[in-house]
């Protein structure tokens, strides 16, 4: 509970503050696009930092206090440009509802005055709506990834993860094998054929205290590498009795053209 606690604040924190950043910055420009995942990624960074430490495990909570936060956020930006519009001289008795009201009036502006396009009055809001569900996104997804790491609840401890590979191998033939718990085939699968750049990771997560008594997570992920960058996806996520540890610790340590699979090397001595 104390993590849940430790991390609501954390995150409402941090919302507030690059809310209040945001807004101060946004009195000289304002970036499109880039403001809002900049205050995304930085409130859900220092949330889940707080949940990492606060061992706070709770995926749900991990999801709904950053989507909260996510949305705070973006409210405390808009309130503190209302703030900064009362200090540059907007009348006292205008509430935060009729500034809004203004804004929306006057439009947002995308690009240069003169050259750029105004949003008009429902775009305006349509686009503090994209722009809030976007924050929001970001912080919840930031906070979810977080909250599901392996975490061993006997222990109080979140798993530590070691990452074995890569192996080359038909992504569908080597998730056989993970299901089926022979971790020691992945170096059998079959190649993938030509369209190259696919090759696939083991990460196996061990608590760091009871080890091999307890349970270990084993998730096999498919690296592709594109010349934009590096695109994992997860072919499977299992769970092994801890006694798996030592077979898995038995895999050499990989590198690229050593697991070359067998069936290919064979195929070329034919
Ligand atoms: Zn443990």
């Amino acid at each position: 509970m104390a993590g849940l606690f430790v991390t609501f604040v954390v995150g409402m924190i941090a919302a507030v503050v690059m809310g209040l950043i945001a807004s101060a910055i946004g009195q000289l420009f304002y970036l499109i696009l880039i403001f809002p995942v900049v205050i995304g990624f930085a409130v859900g960074m220092a949330m889940s930092l707080a949940a990492r430490l606060s061992k706070m495990h709770s995926v749900a909570a991990g999801g709904v206090i950053g989507f909260f936060c996510g949305v705070v956020a973006m409210l405390v930006v808009h309130f503190s440009d209302y703030l900064w519009a009362l200090a540059a001289g907007l009348p006292p008795d205008v509430s935060f509802p009729e500034f809004m009201h203004l804004q929306a009036t006057e439009g947002v502006q995308i690009g240069r005055r003169g050259g750029g396009i105004n949003l008009g009055y429902t775009g305006s809001f349509i686009y503090w709506g994209i722009e809030m569900l976007a924050v929001a996104v970001i912080v919840f997804a930031l906070g979810l990834a977080q909250a599901s790491s392996p975490f061993c609840v006997e222990c109080n401890a979140w798993k530590k993860g070691r990452t074995y590979g890569p192996f080359r191998g038909e992504p569908s033939e080597a998730k056989a094998f993970v299901e089926a718990g022979d971790v020691a085939q992945l170096g059998v699968a079959g190649d993938p054929g030509p369209g190259g750049g696919t090759t696939l990771r083991l990460i196996v997560s061990v608590c760091p205290h009871c080890r091999t008594d307890g349970p270990v997570e084993v998730r096999l992920q498919k690296v592709t590498k594109t010349k934009e960058g590096e695109s994992i996806s997860e072919l499977c996520h299992t769970t092994y009795p801890g006694d798996v540890v030592a077979l898995i610790d038995a895999i050499p340590e990989q590198q690229p053209d050593e697991i070359a699979p067998r069936k290919k090397r064979r195929r070329r001595d034919d």
